[in-house]
Formats: structure tokens, sequence, C-alpha cells
């Protein structure tokens, strides 16, 4: 299934509790979500080379890095379903291009 038909699913099975009015909604939930990943992502040692703090008082873990990660790729998705855009064609049809324009290269950065 992808990631389009997963999330059209949820949003039938869950209805009204998701509720995003407008795109532009649908992309500051985007952002939200990205900084709450950061959130986390500061959370893992090493990650701002800088020793816990109030600000930042507990080490993040695996199970909370996934769901960040996660929302993120949700609420993108879901305004890409308010697009038009089905996700998972626009990522292969991004990756063909970069394996075409950058073939060897591309393997050192991935
Ligand atoms: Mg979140």
């Amino acid at each position: 299934m992808t990631l389009n038909k997963r999330i059209k699913a949820t949003r039938a099975k869950i209805g009204a509790v998701w509720v995003t009015p407008s795109m532009r909604d649908d992309f500051m939930y985007i952002v939200t979500e990205v900084g709450e990943l950061g959130d986390e992502l500061a959370r893992m040692p090493g990650f701002l080379d800088v020793v816990p703090s109030r600000n930042h008082p507990r080490v993040t873990s695996q199970e909370q890095l996934e769901e960040e990660i996660a929302d993120v790729v949700i609420m993108v998705t879901s305004l890409a379903i308010e697009l038009g855009i089905d996700v998972d064609e626009a990522v292969d049809k991004k990756l063909r291009y970069l394996e075409e324009k950058f073939g060897q290269q591309l393997q050192l950065l991935l």
C-alpha cells in the first residue's frame, strides 16, 4: 500500500479527529513536526555538542526519534494528498532523476 493510500485510510478511520482545514494548516503542522524532530535530535548525545541542561534535560530514545520521523512523513504526505501528489511516485521519480544525474556519486551520498 502506498503512503497516500495508507494515510487516506487512517483519515477515514479517525474522521474528525484529523482536522486539517487548509493546506496552510497542513504546512504549519509540517513545520511543527520538523521542530519536534529537531528537539529530539538535540537530545541525542553529541548532536549539538552540549551537555544536558535545563533546555535539553533528557536524552532522546530511538522510539521517540521514530515517532517524530513518522509525524513528519505523515504530515508531508497529508499535504501531498491535498495537492494531488502521490508521495511514492514523486520520491521514485526524484530518485530516478538523481540516479541518472549523479550515477556513481549518489552511492557516496546515500
Ligand atoms: Mg510530533
